[in-house]
């Protein structure tokens, strides 16, 4: 059963004939995970070995079993003999169809809020990915930006680590394998974007190393709060048009050399953030003018 595991973690199983229930990571005895309770035992199973494989039902009688990767030291025949004794206590509906259910809101009754609000709570606490929400940016971009913040994009190494037979070369400079850290800062290509970007706004001392960790490091200037605004709208910038390059290159076979690109982060900027009545028309054309300055068009 491929859950999500935060949603996971706010449901527990009534269990059926324990075919779709994880014995040891799923919580269904009403006592806690297994793999929390006895986890000497749990780091010697298959994690994802399924209820209905821990037992056989002999006659009317229900006997539990259990392999291990190797034989059991006394301390784990002792925690074996607990584990045995919790479950001989409990009488699964095994002739039922199996049910999820939810542990938040009243009555156990699932509603989205309660929903939205656990599963919120559990991703805004992760530094790596906080700020990724809640931008002046399109839904799309920040997406983009979160799955690069939990290293989710689907570069080279992901989808060969999936099986995919390929070479991994960069789709941008062709020189060095592709990982989402390389691809979106350290290729020679991007590093090229940041370090326009970061300098045009007097920040040229951060230097990002990993793709973890630009959310958290991302530097506060000291201007006005429409600067910064503006400050970070860059960094989604700068990621949505490497990945519309990497796709240009990819699915269409084109390529924009660098002054394109950087003219399209700009040009992002100014559709997303300075169109926005806050920013007067005088500011929208200082930004594109010093962005033209800068590089000397
Ligand atoms: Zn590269």
């Amino acid at each position: 059963m491929a859950y999500n595991k935060d949603f996971r973690d706010l449901t527990s199983f009534v269990v059926g004939d324990g075919s779709k229930i994880r014995f040891w990571e799923d919580e269904w005895c009403g006592v806690g995970k297994l793999c929390e309770l006895y986890l000497r035992l749990y780091k010697l199973s298959d994690a994802e070995i399924t209820i209905g494989e821990c037992y056989e039902r002999r006659e009317n009688q229900l006997i539990w079993s259990q392999q291990f990767r190797r034989p059991l030291l006394d301390r784990e025949v002792e925690e074996c003999i607990l584990l045995l004794e919790k479950l001989e206590g409990i009488k699964p509906a095994f002739q039922q169809r199996e049910k999820l259910w939810w542990k938040e809101g009243k009555n156990s009754k699932f509603t989205v809020k309660p929903c939205y609000m656990a599963l919120s709570s559990s991703i805004s606490a992760s530094s790596h990915i906080k700020g990724t929400w809640e931008n002046p940016v399109p839904p799309r971009v920040e997406a983009l930006a979160w799955l690069v913040a939990m290293d989710s994009v689907l570069t080279v190494d992901h989808l060969k680590s999936r099986g995919f037979s390929m070479a991994n070369r960069c789709c941008l400079c062709e020189g060095q394998e592709e990982d989402a850290t390389h691809l979106f800062i350290c290729c020679k290509f991007s590093s090229f974007l940041w370090k326009v970007f970061t300098s045009m706004f007097g920040a040229s001392d951060f230097h990002p190393t990993l793709i973890t960790e630009i959310f958290s490091t991302w530097p506060r200037l000291s201007g006005s709060k429409k600067v910064n605004l503006l400050w970070r709208c860059i960094l989604f910038a700068i990621y949505w048009n490497i990945w519309k390059e990497m796709n240009r290159r990819i699915f269409e076979d084109k390529a924009f050399n660098m002054d394109k690109i950087v003219a399209a982060v700009g040009r992002s900027v100014v559709d997303w953030l300075l169109i926005l009545p806050e920013f007067s028309q005088a500011e929208r054309e200082d930004f594109v003018i010093r962005l033209g300055e800068f590089l000397d068009f």
